[in-house]
This record gives C-alpha cells, structure tokens and sequence, in this order.
C-alpha cells in the first residue's frame, strides 16, 4: 500500500505556472503534485482539435519540467471521463492529509472538485496570476451602480503605477483610443511581420497524433500547430511581439484584410491564460519599450488596457456574477447556431475569412470575433449560451472566465448592460470600412432588402425592429432607433421578410 502523502498539489490545464499558490511550502519529501488530462474538458464543449493540442502539450511540457526538478508527479494522459472521477481516485489512491488547488479558471470546475474531495480537506488557494483579486474586484464593484471598465482600468493603473507619472497618467491621457483603429486602405497592409511559430517537438507531435485519433470528429485541425508551449517559447514570443509588432499595434488593432489572420496583434493569449506568461511581465514589458523610445504611447497603452484593464475585468466579472451569469439571455434570443459556425462554409466573405482561420490555427483577433462572427451572432438573435459554447470551443485561448464575459456580456448584451454599455451593432458597413471583405463578396453592404442585400445589413435593422422599444431612450443607441422613423411600412416588412430568409438558410 502507498504512504499516505501530506498535501497533493492539483495542477489544472491552465495553471502551468510553478509560482502558483498551491506550490506554497511544497515539500518534495512529503507532498505530491497530481495532473490529469481528463477527456470530458474537451467534450462538455466539441473543443477543436487546435485547442485540445495547445492545453495538452502544454500540460506535457509543464509536467516534464517538474519532473526535472525532481518533484513527485502522478501525471495520468489522456482517459475517458471527467476531472472529478479522476481525482476520486487519486484521493483513495495517495490518501493525502489535505488537498490544495489554485483558484480555478472554470466555476464548473471548482464545483466538480469540490465534491469530489469528500471528506478530504481542500485548500483553494488565491490565484495570484492576476493583479486584481476576486476579493478586491468585489470590492470596486460594491455600491456602483454601473460597473465600466474604464474606471476600473484608472484604478489599477494608479493601484500598480502602470504608465503613470506620479498620479498622472503619462501623457497626460488615460485613453489613447482616438489615434488607434485605423483601415489599411486599398493597398492593404503591406509587408507584414511574421508570427512566431514553434515546430512542434516530439511531446507536441505525440498530442497531435492523440487527438486527430481521440477527436477525429472534433471540429477544425489539429496539424499544422505553432503556438508556444512552454515558458521559454512564450517569452520568445513577447520578446518578438513587443519588437516587432507593438509598435503598430493600436493602430491596426481592428483592421482586418482577408487570408492575413496575425497582422499586429500579440497571439499571447493562450500563453496568458495557461500561465505560461505573468501579466505583470507582459505589462512591463510594454512599458519599458514605450520608456525606451521604441513604441509610440498610443501602441503600449492601448496594449496594456486589453491586460491590466479588460483581461482583469472581466475575469471580475465572472467571479463576481457566477453561475447566474452563464444563464442570461437578456434580449430573449431564441435561434439556433447556424451549422456553418462549424465549418465555415458561407459565401459571406467576412464570416467564411474569421471562422476559416479559426478553425485552422484556433484564432482571430479582437474585432473578427465581435465584430465579425460575435456581431453576426447578435443580429441572427443565436441563443447565447450556444454562441458561449462556440467561443469556448474554437479558440486555443478559451477558458471559461474570459470567454464567457466576453461572448455573454461584451459580444452578445445577454447580461442586458452589466459588462458593456449598450450593444456592439453594425451593418455590414463597418466590416467594409475596416476590411476588403465586402469586395470580393456576393452581397453589398450599403443594401438592407433585395437580393444582393448583405445580411448583416438586413439583420441590423431587423434588430432595431425587434427591439425598437427598449433601446429608443438608451443613451447610447438611441440615435440608431430614431432612423428606423425613416423606414416606411413596406420597407419594414421587407427587412423582416429578408431577414427570416437568411434564418431559413435561403439566402447564405
Ligand atoms: C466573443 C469574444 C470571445 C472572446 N474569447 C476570449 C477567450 O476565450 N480568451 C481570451 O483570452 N480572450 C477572449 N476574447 C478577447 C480577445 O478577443 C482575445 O484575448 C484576443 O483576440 C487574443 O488575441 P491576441 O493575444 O492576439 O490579443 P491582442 O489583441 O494582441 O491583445 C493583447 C492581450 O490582451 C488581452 N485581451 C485583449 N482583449 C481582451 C478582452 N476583451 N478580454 C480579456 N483579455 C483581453 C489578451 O490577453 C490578449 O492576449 C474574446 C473576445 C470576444 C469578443
Ligand atoms: S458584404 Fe456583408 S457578408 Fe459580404 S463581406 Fe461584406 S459584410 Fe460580410
């Protein structure tokens, strides 16, 4: 029989970091760390193959890490059923004193391991990757009657001196945003700086070859994959980003062009959200090229608010409102995801460029997945928690705590307001402007009924239709409501007659 051991450590997918809590006071000669690649994380969702190859190559990588520092491991690979059957066993196997586990990324994990320890005492332990504890979100959000982010992001600049000059914020701004988010033009972006990619190492070859085999049917590809894999790579990755791409992020930051997934963007999601990098690292980072004359202050601030401002906020967000928050549909959106969202086989141009890239490398940046695939969602009337189940599927960087305020709350308003001010709706002009999708597409952007109609077009005012009455005093979308006054009654039922035919699947 085995010695009982004293604690044992449990390592989740998205905690590959041995600065974690649940390391505190680790003794090798009395504690054990326990590591499971549990099947069921990659089917509560139909996870793409993209994303399971990135969280178990990664958890391989970290295991082989620890192993080299000689800490006891128990590491089972890829088995059928949940984390929480798993653990049962594990208990009954080591018979561990006490449990410990850092804060997890997901409630319905915390829930499952919860009960799955019984009777054994389990320590969850503060997560000390992110700047703004759950303890001190709540706090901020305690007697306000609106949360917005802005604020938030004002206060943990000034709480962890992040671009400020003494207590002001550096340049004199605390928002750069009006000199970012430009179109490329006609000629497009030009020379583009090359994405860091990794040739996969045996261990990631091992995973790729498991989950084509296990996940055959799962949506997307698992090969070719280049996304870092351990600390190491994900430092490359910063390094490469901050010299080559960050100065003209917030420029480009939402300007899309077809069959150019990377463009400016940093593609550290994952690396962030695995723990493979530290926030604060990122942020410095950022700073210290801005210090150093290297990037414009527009580039690193409007960079270090996706991170110290949106990233911690919406982790806030999540633990502050679960589990009701998964639940919301505040618009009473009734459809069903279009099938498509699973192959990206739509002759609308934009929709067909975002979901192919998607599911090729797991990702799109900001603006594809709001303004493109989120936006369309939106206007469709998708019922949310499909379009949750979606974002959490596809992309290599989805983890519960980010993908649901941002798909639930920023994406699709099913929170009716709580995480952003009014809802982001378009027609397809905006794609247009920021894009050169619409030139090639069968549809035109500027019509909103008749057969060349853009869809979007024709569901925008749709939407404004459906919900006339609740947005006509909104503050912020008022003005759109008011020039449905200028739309007569034919009009009106061709919109909605146009509309119900892309629902149908007639029209794309
Ligand atoms: C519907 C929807 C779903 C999303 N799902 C996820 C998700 O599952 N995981 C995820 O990490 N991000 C998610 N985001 C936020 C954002 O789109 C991604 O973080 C970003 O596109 C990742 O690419 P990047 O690393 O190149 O980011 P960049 O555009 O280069 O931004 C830099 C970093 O800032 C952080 N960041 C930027 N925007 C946000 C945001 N809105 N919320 C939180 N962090 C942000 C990320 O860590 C990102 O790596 C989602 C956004 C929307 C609209
Ligand atoms: S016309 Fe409409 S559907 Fe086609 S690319 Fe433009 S926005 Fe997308």
């Amino acid at each position: 029989m085995t010695q009982p051991c004293r604690h044992l450590v449990v390592v989740l997918g998205d905690q590959l970091n041995r600065d974690a809590s649940a390391f505190d006071g680790f003794d090798p000669a009395l504690d054990r760390v326990w590591m499971c690649e549990a099947a069921e994380e990659s089917t509560h969702v139909w996870s793409s193959q993209q994303r399971t190859v990135q969280f178990l190559a990664a958890m391989r990588h970290f295991a082989q890490a620890l192993r080299g520092e000689g800490l006891p491991l128990h590491y089972e690979t890829l088995r059928e059923g949940g984390l929480a059957d798993a653990l049962r066993e594990a208990i009954a196997h080591w018979r561990p004193a006490r449990l410990r586990l850092t804060q997890p990324g997901d409630w319905r994990v915390l829930q499952a391991l919860r009960a799955a320890a019984g009777d054994t005492p389990l320590d969850i332990t503060e997560d000390r990757h992110f700047l703004c504890s759950s303890a001190r979100f709540a706090a901020h959000a305690r007697g306000r009657r609106q949360l917005r982010m802005e604020f938030f992001y004002r206060e943990m600049r000034r709480e962890h001196g992040v671009l400020m000059d003494g207590d002001q914020p550096c340049g004199g701004a605390w928002n750069y945003d009006a000199d970012n988010r430009e179109a490329f033009g006609p000629n497009g972006p030009g020379f583009l700086p090359p994405p860091t990619r990794f040739e996969p190492d045996a261990i990631t070859r091992e995973v790729i070859a498991l989950v084509q085999q296990r996940f055959a049917d799962h949506p997307g590809q698992a090969d070719p994959f280049g996304w870092p894999v351990n600390r190491a790579q994900a430092l490359q990755a910063l390094q490469v980003f901050i010299d080559e791409r960050l100065p003209h992020f917030g420029r480009w930051q939402d300007a899309m062009w077809t069959g150019e997934p990377w463009l400016y963007h940093a593609h550290l999601a994952a690396a962030l959200n695995l723990k493979l990098l530290n926030p604060r690292e990122v942020i410095a980072a950022a700073e210290a090229a801005w210090r150093g004359g290297r990037v414009p202050l527009e580039s690193a601030e409007g960079f270090i608010r996706q991170i110290l401002g949106w990233r911690e906020y919406v982790r806030g967000i999540y633990w502050l409102r679960m589990p009701d928050y998964a639940e919301q549909n505040a618009l009473a959106a009734p459809h069903d995801l279009p099938a498509w969202f699973w192959t990206g086989d739509t002759p609308m141009r934009c929709l067909a460029d975002a979901i192919g890239q998607t599911l090729r490398h797991g990702y799109a940046h900001h603006i594809q997945r709001l303004m493109v695939t989120g936006l369309f969602a939106l206007l469709y009337g998708v019922q949310p928690q499909q379009v949750h189940a979606w974002y959490l599927s596809v992309y290599v960087d989805a983890v519960e705590w980010v993908e649901l305020p941002n798909t639930l709350g920023m994406s699709q308003y099913a929170d009716g307001g709580l995480l952003a001010s009014k809802p982001y709706i378009a027609t397809g002009r905006y794609i247009e402007r920021m894009s050169d999708h619409c030139r090639g597409c069968r549809f035109d952007p500027g019509q909103r009924t008749g057969e060349r109609a853009c869809p979007f077009t024709t569901l925008y005012w749709d939407f404004l239709l459906r919900h006339e009455a609740r947005f006509a005093s909104h503050p912020r979308l008022a003005l759109q409501v008011k020039n449905l006054a200028r739309i007569g009654p034919a009009e009106r039922e061709a919109i909605v007659a146009r509309a119900d035919a892309v629902r149908a699947g007639s029209v794309a």
